[in-house]
């Protein structure tokens, strides 16, 4: 059977042309690039080279380029980095309800050691309301951190608009780009965010590499102590074939974005309106038009999601679920409950991300499937069961 891969929110293959980059960094050219010698010499060139690759692709220097180990790290360096920074004068944090847990479980960390948090709410299209993290702004109030683009349902945030709002007040804005790049314009300046997150494993790179954009006369106090490297804030030996294989994936999913987002809407745009025109009862959450072009997010009415998926990747068609029903926990996502999804959808969740390589005729059978898939599971669930 062949196998259909609709899960890129989650992870992405890796790009043949990011592999053959990355390949000679593992074995011919293998040097620390702290070492004196030609063989150091290499990996300091790689490394110098990836960070400008990273820095052009973002519209951001050099010098303000931190390789961390992907996007978790990225968020807590950024956040910890801030707060300890600042410890004893200003520690009030603004961030949203529906961030990535890298950001929410770093945000209760500093709650637990007295920083105080406000978590911003949002509208029942996964926007946040701007009137709101105005309001939240405090005396003591140092960092806004507000993600570009929601990973759950897509919705992108009007980052932008908040960074008029941080520049008023006199506070950093921290922005999680982990999804946008690749998939809408990602620029430092344009958005005027003073730190941003990127991983790599989201855009055809692979895993355990990341990024954070400092803006240049911002310090940030470190989270892990060590050598020098990366301007002393994430020290540890480089790891330059992870380094050259994220530069590459971020300049391609630039040099791509075009193409790519374009691709990705046509076939968001083909699901979403074969969806709604063969299956009842469904919603599509998330915000209409503001949201990713690659992000279709489907709750499907007295459907259980995670039975849901389980039948699809029977079908060989691999995508995610906000729920976990039937784990004991009753589990159900944080980013679907702040948009107030009704009691009846929110365990029929689905999230659809599509990637540059998936095609129509894949939708189409999705579409199909899903249909199918559905009729059954309504067939044998009782309503309200979950
Ligand atoms: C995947 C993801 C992360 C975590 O990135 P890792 O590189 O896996 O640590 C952070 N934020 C968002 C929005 C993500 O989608």
């Amino acid at each position: 059977m062949k196998r259909i891969y609709m899960d890129h929110s989650a992870t992405t293959a890796v790009d043949p042309l990011v592999m053959d980059a990355m390949l000679p960094y593992f074995t011919e050219r293998f040097g620390n690039a702290s070492s004196l010698h030609s063989f150091g010499q290499e990996a300091a060139e790689a490394l110098s080279d990836s960070r400008s690759m990273v820095a052009e692709s973002i519209g951001a220097r050099e010098e303000e380029i931190i390789f961390t180990s992907g996007g978790t790290e990225s968020d807590n360096i950024a956040l910890q980095g801030v707060l300890s920074r600042e410890a004893g004068k200003r520690q009030h944090i603004i961030t949203s309800v529906i961030e990535h847990p890298a950001v929410l479980n770093t945000c209760s960390f500093l709650e637990s050691a007295g920083h105080e948090v406000t978590y911003v709410p949002v509208n029942s299209e996964g926007i946040v309301d701007l009137g709101e993290v105005e309001r939240a702004v405090r005396d003591n109030t140092v960092l806004i951190s507000i993600m570009h683009a929601n990973n759950e349902i897509g919705t992108i945030q009007p980052v932008k608009e908040i960074a008029g709002i941080a520049k008023e007040n006199d506070l950093y804005l921290h922005t999680d780009a982990v999804q946008s790049v690749g998939k809408i314009p990602v620029d430092v300046n344009g958005l005027g965010v003073d730190m941003l997150s990127i991983s790599s494993h989201k855009i055809h790179g692979p895993k355990g590499i990341g990024a954070l954009y400092v803006r240049e006369g911002i310090t940030l106090d470190p989270v892990i102590f060590g050598g020098g490297h990366e301007r002393g804030l994430r020290p540890g030996t480089e790891n330059i074939p992870g380094i050259v294989g994220l530069a590459k994936a971020v300049s391609l999913a630039r040099e791509r974005l075009g193409a790519d987002s374009a691709h990705m809407g046509k076939l968001r745009d083909s699901l979403i309106s074969n969806v709604f025109g063969t299956i009842s009862d469904v919603r599509l959450n998330g915000h209409p038009k503001q949201r990713l072009p690659n992000n279709a997010n489907f709750s499907f009415k007295h459907v259980e999601g995670e039975s849901l998926l389980m039948m699809l990747d029977m079908a060989g068609i691999a995508v995610s679920t906000g729920s976990a029903c039937s784990s004991r926990s009753l589990h159900s996502s944080h980013v679907l409950t702040s948009i107030g999804l009704e009691p009846d959808y929110i365990h029929g969740s689905v999230r659809v991300s599509l990637g540059r390589e998936n095609t129509m005729d894949e939708v189409d059978h999705l579409t199909g499937v899903l249909q199918e898939t559905v009729a059954k599971l309504r067939q044998i669930s009782s309503p309200g069961q979950c």
